[in-house]
């Protein structure tokens, strides 16, 4: 009955991030509602869905962060399915990373995470891969989850199931405080209706656009174009991650395939005739066979980037608001560790000492100590 007198916590976005801290929340038995602009426009919906502390080349706190979120995944994963009914297409697949010389590999951040192939075991792990690879790493650790047709509809639904209240189609126009102290947020509904909705507490999850509602947050769009392609079943049983261009083979055959890093577009909608031949030129240098497949689908989006590339977690400088954002390349890998600690953190649930070191790495106010950022943090 308390809960029910209780003002929800407000979820600001919802695309990934704002789903899986909904869905950890509402498990732990708060009232929850999300306010989503737009779902389509999520980057969570975008995405490849790649596990890959270990074949991005990770490193430091960012590598840390990526280890810990990957173990969490099975039963993160697991929480999912069993509120939601439905399969994410979590598999622990292994992602290959090919190079041209030894010295390359030999240099690769997370080399000693990797299995060295030479040449002949290239081949076995990648059939058909072009001739200039004369080595690779095998990161089987690695993984991915089908983010695109499976893991973004089963947090929604899990959501729904654990009684996470949606208002779709409302931007956030706003955030109210008082003084320092968190007070609501202004929103526009889809009618251009303006309301003040009060809350003592929310998690800011707004991707990419967060900067738009929280002026000095230092996040800024980059913009990556995929596309897709039909093979038969087991055309490729891992994922290749080449500079610049990756290949991850669904079980159905779909190869998607990405992607392009475009800084300098900034929120510039659609495709591009360059962008959409990096891709082709990528597949050429991997595979050239796989050129010959048909093409499905083509899409775009934008990473939620900060300067340093990690993530912002834990409270603002406004008393009630956690940032949950800037996720960058590896926000899918890093929605388990990210859902966790913000939700023990929000119900004040012991954390680790690993956790809590974790959580102090990634506070927004690690870029006040560097004065000569681009952007100054309040
Ligand atoms: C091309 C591409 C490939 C990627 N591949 C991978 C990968 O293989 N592995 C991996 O780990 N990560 C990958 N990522 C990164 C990952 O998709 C993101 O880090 C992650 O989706 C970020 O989640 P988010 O919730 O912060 O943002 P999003 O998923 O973008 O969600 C933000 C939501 O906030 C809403 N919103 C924005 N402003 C407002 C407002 N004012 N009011 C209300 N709602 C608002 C938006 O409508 C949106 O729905 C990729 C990203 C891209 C673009």
């Amino acid at each position: 009955m308390g809960v029910l007198n209780e003002k929800p916590l407000l979820i600001l976005g919802g695309g990934l991030m704002g789903l899986a801290i909904a869905h950890e929340l509402a498990q732990r038995g708060k009232r929850v509602e999300v306010l989503s602009r737009s779902r389509s426009e999520a980057a969570g919906f975008v995405a490849a869905g790649m596990l890959a502390p270990h074949a991005e080349g990770l490193q430091g706190d960012l590598l840390n962060l990526g280890q810990s979120s990957l173990q969490r995944h099975p039963t993160w994963i697991k929480s999912i399915e069993t509120n939601s009914k439905m399969s994410c297409g979590l598999k622990t697949c292994g992602i290959v990373v090919p190079f041209e010389s030894h010295q390359d590999c030999e240099s690769y951040p997370t080399y000693k995470f990797g299995k060295k192939l030479k040449r002949n075991e290239l081949l076995k792990e990648v059939p058909g891969i072009s001739e200039k690879w004369k080595l690779g790493l095998l990161f089987k650790q690695d993984g991915q989850i089908d983010n695109r047709r499976l893991l973004m509809r089963a947090l929604e639904k899990a959501c729904v199931e654990l009684g996470v209240h949606f208002q779709e189609g409302v931007e956030v126009i706003e955030i109210i405080k008082d003084l320092h102290k968190f007070n609501g947020v202004k929103i526009k509904d889809i009618n251009g209706n303006i309301n003040h909705l009060k809350s003592d507490e929310a998690v800011l999850c707004c991707g990419a656009w967060s900067k738009q509602i929280f002026k000095t947050l230092p996040i800024f769009p980059v913009k990556g174009q995929m596309l897709s392609i039909q093979g038969p079943k087991q055309i490729l049983k891992r994922i290749i991650f080449g500079p610049g261009i990756y290949l991850v083979p669904r079980d159905d055959g779909l190869i998607i395939v990405g992607a392009t890093s475009e800084r300098e577009a900034g929120f510039q909608k659609g495709l591009t005739p360059k962008g959409q031949r990096e891709l082709q030129k990528g597949i050429q240098s991997l595979m050239p066979e796989l050129n010959q497949l048909p093409h499905m689908e083509r899409w775009w989006g934008f990473r939620p980037c900060t300067p340093d590339e990690g993530p912002l977690l834990g409270m603002s400088s406004i008393n009630g608001l956690w940032l949950a954002t800037g996720h960058h390349r590896n926000g899918v890998l890093l929605a388990a560790i990210t859902a966790e600690l913000i939700g023990k953190s929000i119900c004040s649930t012991p954390l680790s000492n690993e956790e809590c070191s974790l959580l102090s790495q990634f506070r927004w106010d690690r870029f006040k100590k560097h004065s000569q950022n681009d952007f100054e943090v309040e």
